[in-house]
């Protein structure tokens, strides 16, 4: 199971919503917050009443056990290399725990290692019995960053699909009506739903796996 918490926020417009925040994020349990992520929109929520989106950048943990992926997430691209190493010596702790608390401290060499000897993802190397347990623990600065190697990593059909419906209805009821449906066919094929509500078109987007998304294209498309 994912893990978050929810997190009150005042807009500008005088609103207060509160939305959720995640801490870890588990892809298997959770398939639609792999596609939010690399919509860009984790741990963005948005006010009810004017629509103005409201981030909260806080680090997170994503487990991808299909793609032997365990990642810890600083949303700050631009962390100074002092910070990094205090974040990757703590995180580096953390994790032995985690894998001690499980199983008898196993033998052998435990090192950090930089693939780039500066910045970038750097791997937590444990020991082959640790391993088989818990993937390795990369760190990644930098939302972008993270969402590029999702990217390399995901088969052609894991990779984000989107899909925009909109009505340039100006009526209230009719737009909600269309919200409704649109999140109903979304959550159908376990997707996730993003608006955009101008004066002029209202646009609900899907987004999802390309293999999600294309299902739900072809239960849309005209019959015949
Ligand atoms: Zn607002």
């Amino acid at each position: 199971m994912s893990r978050s918490t929810t997190q009150t926020f005042n807009c500008p417009c005088g609103t207060e919503f509160t939305g959720q925040l995640y801490e870890y994020i588990n892809a298997v349990d959770d398939p639609q917050l792999r596609y939010i992520i690399l919509a860009g929109l984790v741990n963005v929520s948005t006010c009810p009443n004017c629509g103005r989106k409201m981030a909260i950048s806080t680090p997170f943990i994503y487990s991808d056990p299909g793609y032997n992926l365990l990642i810890y997430v600083h949303p700050r691209a631009d962390t100074p290399e002092e910070a990094r190493l205090l974040i990757l010596e703590k995180l580096r702790s953390v994790y032995m725990d985690a894998n001690k608390l499980k199983d008898q401290p196993a033998e052998g060499e435990q090192q950090i290692k930089g693939s780039d000897g500066s910045i970038g993802d750097r791997t937590i190397n444990l020991t082959h019995s640790q391993a088989t347990e818990l993937p390795p623990l990369k760190v990644v600065f930098g939302l972008e960053q993270f969402t590029d190697l999702l990217n390399s990593v995901l088969s052609p059909e894991d990779k984000l699909g989107r899909l925009a419906m909109s009505t340039q209805s100006r009526n209230t009821a009719e737009r909600a009506q269309f919200h409704i449906i649109a999140k109903k066919l979304a959550t159908e094929m376990e997707c996730f739903i993003d608006v955009e509500d101008m004066p002029d078109e209202y646009t609900v987007w899907i987004y999802g796996s390309r293999r999600q998304v294309g299902a739900l294209m072809r239960e849309l498309a005209p019959r015949g």
